[in-house]
């Protein structure tokens, strides 16, 4: 597999697309100076213990104070007043909210964590292999600092045993350099910025197969290459400068068009078959559809086909849009159970791909395959888009004739309380037009007038006077049937 990192970067936002095989499977995105959140370590100042919350809350020189779940404190209850190291959670589910806050502190590099205040080596549950973890762990035992845990990542096992000796000298000076930053402090504030997007995830990714690291920024180019200097991203990736001189760099790499395609509720296959995907509250629902694919004679290869196709897209978009929790795939019925045993096969070789957890627990009785993912971001949707403000999000609106029901509806309610008609009744084009159609209450006369622009789903009703004029363009409600 050809992997490549793409990084568009504006002065306020970063931008970084992971591209497969000329597909786009990962994107994220940034504002700069964001990054005094997750993973930053601060000097807070404990403001207020709330038990019934479970949480302190701590002055971290930030707007907000951070969210500290009192459970992570120990045995030592906490006072007002005390001052201590926290560390920005990797998990930001609140916005608009302090940061949550963990005085678990794990210092992160390429292919180690470590750990103070624990003891103790541990190999990442993503490394699967008994002999490689064999390995892994003798060699973080051997580098373990006194005092400290150290966790190995999956990262590290494309590294030589001296870098991760290296790196684990580093990690121990930051440690070691923050805590003698907040012992100079006196008052709250950030110790260690995390690296931003760019560094970061080339940090993350450069245990990977990575060919190329394509920027439109010389500054971050020159970064990357100071990284690979150090041996935090392998000789064999290619580090290019793209100058945005004619075309701008997600343009050049189609970037934009994919990121449009992936937030689309339809998505096609190469094959000519497409899948459906409804978010729901509960878990995201994908249907595979054979499309323009013609059922012909062998219709269980067909679905076969189908379906493996389906299940590689499938696996790139949940990876692409981020989505966390229970999916649900229908894919095309096949009878033969070595086919859906491939499937399942199948969408499991995919998933490998993604660094996010995905289980795979295979086809229902009715024919659905169940998997859930554990997410790491805010999903792309959330990120990319608002709840439409004309339907409110539910993705419909009332049809016009029901818009012209319930004007008429309320119409008869105002003349039996007394305010006899004639009215008249405002309403969207379209809505106006059904109304038009309707024949006039027994109880007084009506008035249609189509309002252009009007939201589809509202009206206005008035009385009015004939005699003073009804307003041009307003249609007047047949008295009956007509034969
Ligand atoms: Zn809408």
């Amino acid at each position: 597999m050809r992997r490549e990192l793409l990084f568009d970067c504006a002065p306020d936002w970063i931008r970084a697309a992971v591209v497969e095989d000329g597909v786009l499977c990962e994107l994220h995105s940034e504002q700069v100076g964001s990054t005094k959140a997750t993973e930053s370590l601060f000097y807070g100042r404990i403001e207020q213990i709330r038990p019934s919350v479970g949480a302190a809350f701590v002055n971290i020189g930030l707007d907000r104070n951070g969210f500290l779940p009192l459970d992570e404190l120990g045995d030592t209850p906490p006072k007002c007043g005390d001052m201590l190291i926290v560390q920005g959670a990797a998990r930001q589910e609140t916005e608009g909210k302090g940061l949550r806050l963990t005085a678990r502190i794990n210092l992160a590099g390429k292919g180690l964590v470590l750990v103070p205040g624990s003891s103790g080596a541990h190999v990442s549950k993503k490394v699967k292999d008994p002999q490689a973890r064999a390995q892994l762990l003798e060699a973080a035992q051997a580098l373990c600092p006194e005092g400290f845990g150290l966790i190995v990542r999956t990262a590290s096992q494309d590294v030589t045993m001296a870098l991760l000796e290296e790196e684990a000298q580093a990690l121990l000076r930051q440690w070691k350099e923050a805590q003698r930053h907040a012992a100079g402090m006196t008052r709250p504030g950030v110790l260690m910025e995390r690296l931003p997007l760019d560094r970061r995830l080339v940090r993350d990714m450069a245990g990977r197969e990575l060919d190329r690291i394509v920027t439109n920024s010389v500054e971050s180019a020159g970064a990357f290459a100071q990284m690979q200097r150090q041996g935090l991203i392998p000789e064999t990736a290619r580090i290019e400068h793209f100058a945005e001189t004619e075309q701008l760099l997600f343009d050049a790499m189609c970037i934009e068009t994919q990121i449009e395609r992936a937030l689309k509720k339809r998505v096609w296959l190469p094959c000519g078959g497409y899948l459906i995907i409804d978010r729901c509250e509960a878990m995201t629902v994908i249907d595979v559809n054979s499309g323009k694919m013609i059922l012909g004679r062998s219709t269980e290869d067909t679905a076969l086909r189908v379906n493996l196709e389906a299940a590689r897209e499938v696996a790139r978009l949940l990876r692409l849009r981020d989505v966390g929790g229970m999916v649900v795939v229908d894919f095309i019925d096949m009878a033969l159970p070595e086919h859906r045993e491939a499937l399942v096969r199948a969408l499991r070789d995919a998933a490998k791909a993604d660094r996010a957890q995905v289980k795979v627990y295979g086809l229902t009785q009715l024919g659905l395959m169940e998997l859930t993912r554990k997410r790491v971001h805010a999903e792309l949707h959330r990120q990319l888009c608002a709840p439409c403000t004309y339907c409110s999000g539910t993705g419909e609106v009332l049809s016009p004739d029901e818009v012209a029901r319930r004007a008429l509806y309320a119409v008869r309610r105002k003349a039996i309380s007394g305010q006899r008609g004639p009215y008249l009744v405002r309403l969207s084009p379209a809505a106006a037009q059904a109304l038009s159609k309707r024949v006039c209450p027994p109880e007084c006369a009506v008035y249609a007038l189509a309002v252009p622009g009007r939201h589809a789903e509202t009206f206005d009703i008035e009385p009015v006077d004939p005699a003073a004029g009804i307003p041009k363009g307003a249609v007047r409600l047949v008295e009956r049937m007509e034969a």
